[in-house]
This record gives structure tokens, sequence and C-alpha cells, in this order.
């Protein structure tokens, strides 16, 4: 069994119960289970041009038998599932999963990048990573001085 963290986001509809559904899924897929799930953050969009909702973010770490590419073809058909759809790039999105770290391995690809290529630009993955890893050592990897440079990305936890 290898642990990987996913993280989640929507800002389209019911936003938590699309991250309860997702982590739910997560749970369900054959040779995974979820172990921990961070809290729920509201996080502003990051790199919109448009005006458009707020996100509510939340990592989720699992232990998993899939290999990490058909782990990322999973969280895609899950996002299928919970009618996510593509019309332009960085749209509002009912759910948004991405592989952030999957233990003992790293990817430079087109299709999967792992760790994810984007992890130590965005507090709204590491915040809720540091409720799971409070010292950001994560799989052999330090994100703390990541989220440090991070200070000013606006993050609230959510309500919920
Ligand atoms: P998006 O859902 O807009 O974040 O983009 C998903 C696409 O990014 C997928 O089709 C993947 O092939 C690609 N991708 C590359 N690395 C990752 C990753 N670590 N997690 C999720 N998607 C990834």
């Amino acid at each position: 069994m290898a642990r990987a963290v996913i993280s989640m986001g929507s800002n389209l509809g019911d936003r938590a119960e699309s991250l309860k559904k997702a982590a739910a899924a997560l749970d369900r897929l054959p040779k995974c289970r979820v172990v921990r799930t961070s809290s729920f953050y509201e996080t502003e969009p990051i790199g919109v041009s448009d005006e458009q909702p707020d996100y509510i973010n939340c990592v989720a770490e699992i232990e998993t038998e899939l290999s990490p590419h058909a782990l990322l073809g999973a969280c895609l058909g899950i996002e299928a599932a919970l009618g996510r759809e593509r019309i332009y790039d960085k749209c509002p999105r009912v759910i948004d999963l991405d592989v952030i770290l999957y233990e003992g391995y790293t990817e430079l690809g087109e299709e999967l990048t792992v760790p994810h290529y984007a992890m130590r630009e965005r507090a709204f993955v590491l915040l809720p990573l540091s409720e799971l890893y409070p010292d950001l050592s994560v799989y052999g990897n330090d994100y703390l001085e990541d989220l440090e440079k991070l200070g000013d990305q606006r993050l609230r936890k959510a309500d919920i």
C-alpha cells in the first residue's frame, strides 16, 4: 500500500457537498481508502481573469494499491461522475481533484506530474496539508518554507 495526497476544490453548486461526495467516491474505489481529510477552507480563486465564486478546498490522504496513473484516471472519473465540465481554462468547477503527492514516486510528464506542479505555490493545498503533517515534511519532501512564503494568499477555515 502506498500513501498519496489528493487535493479537492469546488466553486460551483453545493461546494461542501461536492467535496464530501468526492471523498466518499475515493473511499469506494477498489484498492483505495481515505485515511484522513483536512478541514475545509474557503479561498479566493487564483489566476482567473473573470468574476468567480470562492472555492472550498481540502486535502485527503489515501492508502492505495492503484498505480499513480490509475489513481489519476480514477480522479478524472470521479470528476466526470460529479458533473465536472471543461468549458474554458480555469472555469468554475463543481469538483477538481489533483494528485498532489504519491509516496515514493516522482514524474514530470504531460499526463501526470507528481509532486503536483503548482503545489508549492498554493496555500490552499499547503495549509490543509499542514493539518495532516504539521512540519510539512511529507514522504521525504519539505514544504514548510513554501507555505511561509505564501502569507498573502487569503484563506479562511470554512464554517462547515
Ligand atoms: P485540471 O483538472 O484542469 O486541473 O487538469 C487536469 C489535467 O491535468 C489532467 O488531464 C491531467 O492529465 C493533468 N495532470 C498532470 N498532473 C496532474 C496531477 N498531479 N493531478 C491531476 N491532474 C494532473
